[in-house]
């Protein structure tokens, strides 16, 4: 999908949604009677050009399982851990700062006019304290508060990456 603006700058929207992955069967119960239960949609900022804006339109589903009632969801593979910047992004503003040694100041500058990101200093500095010695990205789910009764949520490989459990929910495999 591509828009132009008046400015002249291309819009580039892609869409991606949890539901391409929909689960074939629950991970608690392995019951088959997967629905959808909700969703969110986010935006999603990706490294643009200075004439092209990238955006990603990101539907972050909730399904429930109809035979134990769990509401859980997926790792989508290309948008782990439900950032609001997609991972190359922050590999980008990194890999400036730690590696060559430019200023955030900088970078956070030209991320926002070269690249077309819209990004805070702030934020640009969290990325480098939070991710700069590690060395890798986390998943970071801080900004968005699961649906009511939410018990979990896998990789599309089926294996659990995190689960809430409540009493008498213990039994994993
Ligand atoms: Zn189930």
């Amino acid at each position: 999908m591509e828009e132009e603006s008046q400015d002249g700058i291309e819009l580039e929207i892609r869409e991606h949604t949890d539901a391409d992955y929909f689960p074939e069967e629950c991970p608690f119960c392995g019951g088959q009677d997967i629905r959808r239960h909700t969703y969110k949609m986010r935006e999603i900022q990706d490294l643009g050009s200075p004439m092209i804006c990238r955006r990603i339109y990101y539907e972050r589903v909730y399904f429930i399982c109809k035979r134990c009632k769990k509401i859980f969801n997926i790792e989508h593979p290309l948008i782990p851990g439900g950032f609001r910047y997609m991972p190359s992004v922050i590999e980008y503003a990194l890999s400036r700062i730690l590696d060559e040694g430019d200023l955030i100041r900088r970078v956070t500058r030209d991320l926002n006019k070269l690249h077309l990101v819209k990004v805070s200093l702030a934020t640009v500095e969290k990325w480098v304290n939070q991710y700069g010695k590690k060395g890798k990205i986390d998943m970071d789910f801080s900004e968005e508060k699961p649906p009511k009764g939410f018990s979990g949520y896998i990789s599309i490989d089926g294996t659990f990456k995190s689960v809430t459990t409540k009493k008498n929910d213990q039994k994993m495999d």
